[in-house]
């Protein structure tokens, strides 16, 4: 590499590497989505197209990106955990999370006219922004997920509730923002059934649970997991041996990117999976 007299220049970045050993976060959101979804009409309070275009991308991002061990989408948000040993460039933030929004956004604008055939894309184009955060425990990063989950649940009930009114109900958006003022989740079930004959339960699990993004191995069957080994916390860390890190690899390339609708809340979903948080 040349030396130039400009070359001092570089000492003016900054590192940014994360953490070692915690759990990374990147969430990415859309960029002013509200207007973006009234530009191209989705449909209120869930644009179904919208929803799996979101996950056509998130899938993509994943089979790009092997060090992803999971993803939870909802709306115009999505996260992708990498797991605590991930060294994917030095763990630098701006590299992980410049890589995954540009991805994900390509794939979005790729997969469009799939899912829009209809509507050409046109400027200003959708994009998304993006942050990584460090968990350092397991506990903290379920927490993370359920916390995203709860959210998707809290606002999916109050816009399932808010858009019977103005659909069903015939009411302006102000009147319907007025009748849900102070109402609990028990109100809006309520409103739901007894005005409209709507049962929440039976809505898409898509938009009641979100969106979860993983690699599909072998389920364990419940009960059959617990087999925990003592740990001598001073002895050396184990190491893999080099084949059995490329077997993983490999098994990770291959292994097919499902995406489900299911409770990430509750230890079920971890439980049969424990290759996720292992
Ligand atoms: P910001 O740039 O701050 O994120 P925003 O307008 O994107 O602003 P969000 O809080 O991210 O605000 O909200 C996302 C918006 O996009 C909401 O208004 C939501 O209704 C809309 N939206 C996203 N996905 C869908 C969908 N599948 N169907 C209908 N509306 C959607
Ligand atoms: P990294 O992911 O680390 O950035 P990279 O392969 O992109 O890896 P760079 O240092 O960014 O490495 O180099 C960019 C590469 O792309 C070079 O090999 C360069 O020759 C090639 N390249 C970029 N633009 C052009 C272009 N317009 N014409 C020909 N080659 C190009
Ligand atoms: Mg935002
Ligand atoms: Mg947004
Ligand atoms: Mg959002
Ligand atoms: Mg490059």
């Amino acid at each position: 590499m040349a030396n130039s007299k400009f070359e001092y220049v570089k000492q003016f970045e900054q590192p940014d590497n994360l953490l070692p050993n915690t759990w990374v976060v990147v969430r990415i959101d859309g960029r002013g989505f509200t207007k973006f979804a009234n530009k191209y009409g989705f449909e209120k309070p869930n644009d179904k197209r919208a929803l799996e275009l979101m996950n056509a991308a998130a899938r993509a991002v994943m089979a790009e990106l092997p060090d992803i061990t999971i993803g939870y989408g909802v709306s115009d948000e999505y996260s992708f955990v990498f797991h605590k040993t991930c060294s994917l460039f030095e763990r630098r933030s701006s590299k992980l999370v410049s890589t995954i929004v540009s991805t994900f956004t390509a794939y979005y604008v790729h997969f469009w006219s799939t899912y829009f055939p209809e509507t050409p894309l046109s400027p200003p184009l959708p994009s998304f922004d993006g942050r990584a955060v460090c968990y350092p425990t397991v506990q903290n990063l379920r927490d993370y997920m359920s916390w995203r989950q709860v959210d998707c649940h809290i606002n999916n009930l109050y816009n399932t509730t808010f858009w019977a009114l103005i659909h069903l109900g015939g009411m302006d958006a102000t009147e319907a923002e007025k009748t849900l003022k102070g109402t609990y989740a028990a109100d809006k079930n309520e409103i739901l059934f007894s005005r409209f004959g709507v049962n929440y339960n039976n809505e898409p699990e898509m938009c009641k649970k979100g969106s979860v993004v993983f690699r599909d191995y072998e389920l364990v069957e419940p009960g059959t997991h617990n087999t925990t080994i003592e740990v001598d916390t001073f002895a050396e860390p184990v190491q893999q041996s080099k084949t059995q890190v490329e077997n993983d690899k490999k098994r990770r390339a291959k292994a097919r990117i499902v995406v489900e609708h299911l409770d990430i809340i509750k230890d079920e979903f971890w439980d049969r999976r424990p290759w996720l948080l292992s």
